[in-house]
């Protein structure tokens, strides 16, 4: 469903818009004056359509509980460019942890990839699995056989600073 159809069908909800923006001290999305600078340089807009400048405004209009129960917040790829380009320090990085912390915490449906990631991270410390490179020669090559150090696995310790950054 796309943000203007959300608009469209949803009503605003003061009360959550005053706790997202409670736990937003640092970013002041009410700041925004929707110039797009953040939209214009979004790593997820390119393959997703991901509009942090229309995200900000519906945190402001109050349309939060549709935000939360969409998809469109699990999209942004945490670049953090959105938050550089920003000449507000309205950030829609942060607003967009926020909704994720409220989509959680409301067990709204998380997006399946997205889990799976969490859980890749929590194994092995990585976000991507260990890949194998394929020379022109059609010979398979990992560190190991080019001689690269091998990668630092999740430790208890990262695992157990990982769950408790996850609230677990
Ligand atoms: S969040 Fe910042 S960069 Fe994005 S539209 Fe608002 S003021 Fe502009
Ligand atoms: S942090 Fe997210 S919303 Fe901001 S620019 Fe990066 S992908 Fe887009």
């Amino acid at each position: 469903m796309s943000l203007t159809d959300l608009m469209t069908m949803a009503k605003t909800d003061k009360e959550l818009r005053k706790r997202i923006f409670t736990k937003l001290w640092r970013a002041h999305p009410d700041e925004c004056f929707q110039c797009m600078r953040c939209t214009s340089g979004c790593t997820s807009l390119k393959l997703l359509e991901l509009k942090p400048h229309e995200i900000v405004l519906l945190v402001n209009s109050g349309f939060i509980q549709e935000l939360v129960s969409s998809d469109i917040i699990w999209t942004c790829a945490s670049c953090l460019k959105c938050r550089e380009r920003c000449p507000q320090n309205a950030s829609p990085y942060n607003t967009i942890l926020e909704l994720r912390n409220l989509a959680v915490e409301r067990e709204a449906k998380i997006p399946e990839a997205y889990m799976k990631a969490i859980a890749q991270i929590l194994e092995t410390g990585l976000t991507q699995p260990e890949q194998t490179a394929t020379t022109r020669d059609m010979q398979p090559q990992n560190r190991e056989k080019l001689g690269l150090p091998k990668l630092p696995y999740a430790n208890d310790k990262f695992k157990t600073v990982f769950m408790k950054i996850l609230g677990g």
